[in-house]
C-alpha cells in the first residue's frame, strides 16, 4: 500500500510503498477514505517534537473509511461498514478507562504518534474502537471529527463544562478552535472568537460566535475582552499553544472563571498564582476525547447542529501531502483532508 512516512529529522513526508498490515485478534483493517491534516503534525515536522514511536512512522490521526477485512473473532462491525477511527485508542481495562477517562488511558495509543497512522491506504486498529458513520454523512467530511471536532466537544462539555448563558472566549480559531466556537455555541454560551486572521473570524461568526476580536487591532486584547463582557469571560479556551496566548486567555477571565488549555506547547507558562487564589480561577487541561463521546458528536452533526461544511476546505491526494502541509503552515483554508 501507499503511505506517507516520516523519517528521522525530515521536514517532509515521503510517500512510499509499504506492506499492507493484516488484522490480528480483535482487529479490523480499514481502507482509508480520508484523513484530516492537523496542526499537531507540524509539531513533529517543524518544531522538533518527537513521536512516541521512533521514525520511520506513518503520520495521520483523523481518519474515516470502510472496513476492508476483519479478524474472525470480531462481531461489532462487518466488512463494508463505514467507520470513523478515533485519534486516540485506549485499552478499556486500566483504572482511567474504567473511570470513563479513556483519553488518559495507561496504554493510550495515538495514531500517527504511538502507532502507525492513517496517511495511508489502509490502517489496522482494534475493532471495538470503530464508530459507525451513517450513510448520509460524507466520509471525507466526517474524517475531521476524529480530532478537530472531538477534542473541542470534550473540552467544552466534559472539561470546561460550559453552561447556557455563560460568556466564552476562544483564543485561536483554526481547525480546532472554530469547533470550540461551535460546540460552545451549541452548549448555549455567548462566544467571542479571537484570532489574528479575519477570514477565520468571519467563519467563527457563521459557526455561532456573537463577537469577534482581532488582537492585532489593540495593545491589550485581554482588557478588550474584559470590557466586552463587563469584567471578564466565564470561560476562555486557548487553542493555539503559545505561552502568550495562554496568558491572554487567563487574563480575560472574570472572578471564578475557568481557562481551558487545548493548544500544545512545551514551553513553561507564567500565570499569577495570586489571581488563581484570590479570584478562585480554574486552570484546566483538555486532551482529545473519550471513545464514548463519538456517537453524541455524530448525532449532533446528523441533526445539523454541528456543521462540517465551513471546516473542511478541500481534499489533497496522498502524493501531494507535503503541499497540504505548506497550506497549513501558510494558514490557508481550515482543515484539508488527505484522500489516499
Ligand atoms: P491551526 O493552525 O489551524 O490554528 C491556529 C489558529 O491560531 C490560527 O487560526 C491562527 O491564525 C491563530 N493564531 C496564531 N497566533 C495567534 C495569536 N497570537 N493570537 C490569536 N490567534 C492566533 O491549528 P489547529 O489545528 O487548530 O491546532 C491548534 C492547537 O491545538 C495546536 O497547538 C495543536 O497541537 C493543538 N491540539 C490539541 C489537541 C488536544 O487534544 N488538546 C488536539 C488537537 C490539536
Amino acid at each position: 500500500m501507499k503511505a506517507a512516512v516520516l523519517r528521522k529529522g525530515s521536514p517532509t513526508l515521503e510517500v512510499l510503498d509499504v506492506p499492507t498490515p493484516a488484522p490480528g485478534p480483535g482487529q479490523a483493517l480499514v481502507e482509508i477514505a480520508a484523513c484530516g491534516m492537523c496542526h499537531t503534525d507540524l509539531h513533529y515536522l517543524d518544531h522538533g517534537v518527537s513521536t512516541f514511536k521512533a521514525p520511520p512512522i506513518i503520520l495521520g490521526h483523523e481518519p474515516a473509511g470502510t472496513v476492508a477485512a476483519l479478524s474472525p473473532d470480531v462481531t461489532n462491525v462487518s466488512e463494508g461498514d463505514r467507520v470513523l477511527i478515533p485519534a486516540v485508542l485506549s485499552c478499556g481495562r486500566c483504572s482511567y478507562c474504567r473511570a470513563g477517562r479513556e483519553n488518559l488511558c495507561d496504554h493510550l495509543a495515538m495514531l500517527g504518534n504511538h502507532i502507525d497512522g492513517a496517511y495511508a491506504e489502509y490502517v489496522v486498529v482494534p475493532a471495538n474502537e470503530l464508530v459507525p458513520v451513517p450513510d448520509d454523512l460524507s466520509l471525507e467530511q466526517v474524517s475531521v471529527v476524529a480530532d478537530a471536532v472531538s477534542t473541542p466537544y470534550h473540552a467544552v462539555t466534559k472539561r470546561a463544562k460550559v453552561r447556557p448563558g455563560e460568556t466564552v472566549a476562544v483564543v485561536g480559531c483554526g481547525g480546532v478552535g472554530l469547533n470550540v466556537v461551535q460546540c460552545a455555541a451549541v452548549a448555549g454560551a455567548s462566544v467571542i472568537a479571537v484570532d489574528i486572521n479575519d477570514d477565520r473570524l468571519t467563519i467563527a461568526r457563521e459557526l455561532g460566535a456573537s463577537e469577534t476580536l482581532n488582537p492585532t487591532t489593540t495593545d491589550r486584547p485581554d482588557k478588550a475582552l474584559r470590557k466586552l463582557t463587563d469584567g471578564g469571560v466565564d470561560v476562555a479556551f486557548e487553542v493555539i499553544g503559545k505561552p502568550d496566548t495562554i496568558g491572554l486567555a487567563f487574563n480575560a477571565l472574570r472572578r471564578g472563571g475557568r481557562v481551558c488549555v487545548i493548544g500544545f506547547s512545551h514551553e513553561p507558562v507564567e500565570l499569577a498564582a495570586s489571581k488563581i487564589m484570590f479570584y478562585e480561577l480554574e486552570v484546566i487541561g483538555s486532551l482529545g476525547c473519550g471513545g464514548g463521546e463519538y456517537p453524541e458528536i455524530i448525532r449532533l452533526i446528523e441533526e445539523g447542529r454541528l456543521k462540517l461544511d465551513p471546516i473542511v476546505s478541500g481534499t489533497i491526494p496522498l502524493e501531494q501531502i507535503n503541499d497540504g502541509f505548506d497550506k497549513l503552515r501558510a494558514g490557508q483554508g481550515i482543515r484539508w483532508v488527505v484522500t489516499p
